[in-house]
């Protein structure tokens, strides 16, 4: 190989975007008939607003021979509370969430990172599903076919090398959905189902931390809702980006706070676009009993940096990464500590 093509040379009249490929379409109403449906056609792929699927497919990373549609699907539809916990079904719209008055009153680092993915035209028809399944991300993978071609493509689709590590023999391509961090420091279950039945697991579980097989789900298993426990912490969630008004997160943080007699009580941190997999912050229990002060938002700050990894699979450098989740984390420590 040649050296990489540059990430921004004209495209020299190729098409950056090819023509949906052909595909069957599903539209099941029952969860029932989705998962009858995806026995009939193991291959196919679910799908919820489109809007990363489509672009995946239209750039060729993406081969299916059908799509099963799970927006009509009656069980995934609704924001519903059992009795303390709120259950959030997955064809739920991020533009319905980021509305909704329990969500904005009481779950607020949710309804932030809802309102921040993309722009309002894709969170009037992406889902809660889609966000927590979305693709993760590398600036070798997310391109087009003819660029891909042109690198000898990658270990994640279709190459034999990684080129953001070369000598590693596995992907780091990184997880950057908005919303799984706002969910992880609201300690969110995930409901699935699938040929073997339903079943319940922390939303952590849902991913592996492998950047090609990013998913811990079984074959043809749905997620059908989130549930969340009312919380007894305030929350908010913060995100750098490149376009403030439609992008992806370089890094993201949600941090969650409840303070006792002016002391830290519960602290809770987790992040997004910072490796493979969103996860929670570690070590945070030995700031319980402090106070919010400028000294101890640094400390929480160090923990964060040390704690992201985030690899070369932006346009921006791994150590701005670090260091900016780093500084958002600290400032809305500060802003929660004061309000
Ligand atoms: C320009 C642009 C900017 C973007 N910016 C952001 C951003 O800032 N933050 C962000 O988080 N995302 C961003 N995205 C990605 C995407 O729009 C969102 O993540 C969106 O929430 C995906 O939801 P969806 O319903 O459209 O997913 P889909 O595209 O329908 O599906 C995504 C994946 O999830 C799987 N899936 C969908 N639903 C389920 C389910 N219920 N069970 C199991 N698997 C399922 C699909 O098979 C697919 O693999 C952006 C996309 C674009 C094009
Ligand atoms: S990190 Fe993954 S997607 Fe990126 S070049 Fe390496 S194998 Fe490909």
């Amino acid at each position: 190989m040649g050296g990489i093509a540059p990430l921004f040379r004209k495209s020299r009249g190729r098409r950056l975007m090819e023509a949906l490929p052909k595909f069957r379409l599903h539209r099941p109403d029952t969860l029932d008939e989705a998962l009858a449906t995806i026995k009939a056609e193991p291959d196919a792929r679910f799908v919820g607003g489109g809007t990363d699927l489509i672009v995946n497919m239209r750039r060729g990373l993406v081969e299916t021979p059908a799509l099963i549609d799970l927006n009509n699907v009656a069980e995934m539809q609704n924001i519903a509370h059992d009795g303390d916990t709120l259950i959030i079904g997955s064809a739920v719209t991020l533009d319905v969430l980021a509305g909704d008055k329990t969500v904005v009153r009481d779950f607020p680092a949710i309804a932030q990172a809802a309102a921040e993915v993309a722009g309002p035209t894709h969170r009037n028809v992406a889902t809660v599903g889609g966000n927590l399944c979305l693709d993760t991300r590398c600036i070798f993978y997310n391109q087009s076919g003819w660029w891909r071609e042109s690198n000898d493509f990658c270990l994640k689709y279709r190459g034999e090398i990684c080129h953001v590590a070369p000598k590693s023999k596995r992907c780091f391509a990184v997880f950057s959905g908005d919303l799984a961090p706002a969910l992880l420091i609201h300690e969110a279950t995930i409901s699935v189902a699938g040929p073997g039945g339903e079943r319940q697991l922390p939303l952590a579980e849902l991913y592996s931390g492998d950047g090609a097989d990013y998913l811990a789900l079984h074959p043809g298993e749905i997620v059908t809702s989130v549930a969340v426990p009312k919380p007894n912490l305030q929350s908010a969630y913060r995100k750098a980006r490149v376009r403030g008004s439609i992008d992806f997160p370089l890094a993201g943080v949600a941090v969650g706070l409840r303070m006792a007699d002016g002391k830290i009580a519960d602290l809770r941190a987790a992040l997004t676009a910072c490796d493979t997999k969103p996860f929670s912050v570690g070590g945070l229990d030995t700031f319980l009993g402090k106070s919010v002060d400028e000294s101890i938002a640094q400390d929480f700050g160090e923990i964060v940096q040390q704690q992201a990894r985030p690899m070369r699979t932006t346009m921006s450098t791994p150590w701005y990464r670090r260091r900016v989740v780093a500084r958002l984390a600290r400032r809305l420590l500060l802003e929660l500590g004061a309000s």
